[in-house]
């Protein structure tokens, strides 16, 4: 094996080509948007009770106020950045076959990516939590105090997965079905300590898939199921990554 982690992760992608990506909230820290642990992170500005589902319904005019300033207008003025853009290129190329990630926040799909499993929801979508009413969160809807189904004026909520809800059905069955079924699987900005998600990257190695992560700080992962460990920021390795692959593919 090569002994810089980048070149021997590319030998491995580049022979292999079935390539499951896995990401968490630090690959979207270069675009600013904080993740939730660490220094600058949202659990030092925000109580984790905002993140409940019974406190949502007991409070959704408060709820909403938060969920409208930092969510949609604050987030949604972050433009993904050169991470996302590595991994739906890689997509592209046809060496990802599928990329399963916990953010919330839409930029893997506005960097190109198409098969993306959104393990916990997406506030690309509003739900209405009466009737099956769902559909995009246009200025309209998110103008109401609280936002009001158009169907049947009960609350809206934005499709992501709070604390206390399970994990979308989809989501879970396919994340897991293709953690199956890679040869590789490639990790970065998480901890790995979020549950199930982190399950997902266990279940690729424990299917025989060799496990290559990029954080700039060691997670639960790295020593034990990580197999290259390349350290640094997501935005800085993936472009020096994907060109490493696309060598070795022209070769
Ligand atoms: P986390 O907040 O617990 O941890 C962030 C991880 O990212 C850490 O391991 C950190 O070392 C790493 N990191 C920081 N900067 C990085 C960079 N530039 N490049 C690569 N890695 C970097 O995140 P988590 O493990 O994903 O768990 C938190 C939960 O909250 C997840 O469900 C997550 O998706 C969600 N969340 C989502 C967003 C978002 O949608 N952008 C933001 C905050 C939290």
């Amino acid at each position: 094996m090569n002994p810089d982690p980048i070149q021997s992760a590319a030998d491995i992608i580049a022979e292999k080509k079935n390539l499951l990506i896995f990401t968490g909230a630090g690959v979207s820290v270069e675009s600013g948007i904080p993740p939730f642990r660490g220094a600058g992170g949202l659990w030092n500005k925000v109580n984790p009770d905002f993140f409940e589902i019974d406190h949502f319904m007991r409070h959704p005019v408060e709820s909403w106020e938060r969920i409208r300033s930092i969510f949609y207008d604050l987030w949604g003025k972050c433009a993904p950045n050169a991470a996302h853009l590595a991994f739906a290129e890689l997509e592209k190329m046809g060496v990802a076959f599928s990329l399963v990630t916990q953010n919330i926040d839409n930029l893997h799909q506005a960097a190109g990516s198409k098969n993306v499993i959104e393990f916990h929801g997406t506030l690309g979508r509003l739900r209405c939590t009466r009737c099956s009413f769902a559909g995009p969160p246009t200025r309209d809807l998110l103008a109401g105090n609280p936002p009001s189904c158009p169907k049947c004026a009960a609350l809206l909520k934005p499709d992501i997965v709070f604390f206390g809800e399970g994990i979308p059905e989809h989501a879970m069955d396919q994340s897991f079905a293709d953690a199956e079924s890679c040869s590789v699987c490639l990790v970065s900005g998480t901890t790995g300590e979020v549950m199930p998600a982190c399950m997902v990257p266990h279940t690729a190695k424990r299917r025989g898939a060799i496990v290559i992560e990029v954080n700039p700080e060691e997670s639960a992962f790295t020593g034990h199921i990580t197999d290259i460990y390349i350290r640094g920021k997501a935005g800085e390795i993936m472009p020096r990554l994907l060109e490493e692959i696309k060598k070795r593919l022209a070769e």
